[in-house]
């Protein structure tokens, strides 16, 4: 029987991208029976809904999503539709994996795996403008909600991840100096969860602010690291960039009930439409749906074929330093699986 799951190509690139993405499991022979539906900005153009029923419906029926990125207009219009599915589907834990590929980078030894807190913090989207006199934007307030659940669920889950995958250390990164309560309450639990862990998984703890530092002079100190929501969103972009950029930095979101998988990146206005888009990070975010459904050899296939392209360094797209379209990247992918 084939695994059902949600196609969502997505805006900007992500059509170009998915595709290949497609294509790339098709030649792997993976079984799967795709549902495709839309969101975001292709979706509001199409239904005049940038999350309609009709793709709720399926992921509520599959369980699994493979998403492209989707736009979210700045400052304006509609909020966040990939917190939106976050929250409605109450994927507490986003997974990014991001360990050396390429020769010849800036390191040769970043293997990290960052888990974000995915539901709460200052994403949960509690905001308003106060009005003072007639200046209805004289101020705005957004709250950042931390809860001891919601804490424990993530942190736990990033001690659980580190002994399933034989890592050694897990890394909280917070500014509990700063904000007492809501990164001290985080900090806390990170506390009393890694004593249950002691003498199986180390565990340390470091101030936001000097992460990106220590991230950038030394990142194979670090193992797994487990964070806020914002935090979280800034140094997954950090850390792929460590490793050459987020043409090759995948993300899991995962809840109870239901994963989606996608890339790191956002839609790449920039390039959209031009056939340059490395479709890498979203092929290593299949690689981990493959995963996760127990698919673990042909994840394991594609990523070697993925990874040996990287590193033989002859095909490879623009970000990656090369002159490779998508489709010939994709194509020199799917040889390798031959
Ligand atoms: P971005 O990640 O889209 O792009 C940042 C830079 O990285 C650009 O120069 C882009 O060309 C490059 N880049 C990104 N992915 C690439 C790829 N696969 N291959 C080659 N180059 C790549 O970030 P942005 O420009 O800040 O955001 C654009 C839009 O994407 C916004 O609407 C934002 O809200 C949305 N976004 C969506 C998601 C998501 O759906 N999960 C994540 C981040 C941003």
């Amino acid at each position: 029987m084939p695994t059902r799951v949600t196609l969502i190509p997505g805006d900007g690139i992500g059509p170009s991208i998915t595709d290949a993405t497609v294509r790339v499991l098709e030649a792997a022979g993976a079984d799967i029976e795709w549902d495709r539906q839309l969101a975001g900005m292709s979706a509001v153009t199409r239904w005049h809904d940038p999350i309609p029923d009709v793709t709720l419906d399926s992921i509520r029926s599959t369980g699994l999503a493979l998403k492209g990125p989707l736009e979210t207009p700045v400052g304006e219009g509609y909020r966040s539709i990939n917190v939106a599915l976050r929250k409605t589907f109450d994927l507490y834990a986003n997974v990014r994996p991001t360990h050396v590929i390429m020769r010849n980078g800036r390191f040769d030894k970043v293997d990290i795996v960052l888990v974000r807190e995915n539901t709460e913090g200052l994403y949960i989207g509690i905001e308003h403008y106060v009005r003072i006199g007639d200046d209805p934007k004289a101020a705005a307030e957004s709250l950042a909600v931390i809860t001891r659940f919601g804490s424990e669920r993530v942190i736990r889950y990033a001690f659980e991840y580190a002994l399933s995958h034989g890592r050694k250390k897990v890394t909280v990164a917070h500014k509990a100096n700063i904000l007492k309560f809501s990164q001290g309450l985080f900090l806390d639990v990170a506390r009393e969860i890694a004593r249950e862990y002691q003498g199986r998984i180390e565990f340390d703890e470091v101030i936001i602010d000097a992460l990106a530092m220590k991230l950038v002079l030394h990142p194979e100190r670090f193992d797994v690291i487990v964070t806020t929501n914002l935090f979280g969103d800034i140094m997954s972009d950090l850390i792929s960039g460590l490793v050459g950029g987020l043409g090759l930095a995948p993300g899991a979101n995962i809840g109870r009930t239901g994963a989606i998988f996608e890339a790191v990146h956002g839609t790449a206005p920039d390039i959209a439409g031009k056939n340059l888009a490395n479709p890498g990070a979203l092929i290593l975010a299949a690689c981990m749906m493959l995963d996760h459904i127990g698919d673990k050899a042909r994840a394991e296939r594609i990523r070697g074929a993925f990874e040996g392209l990287v590193r033989d360094g002859t095909v490879l797209t623009r970000d990656l330093g090369g002159t490779a379209t998508t489709d010939q990247f994709t194509d020199a992918i799917i040889a390798r699986l031959k």
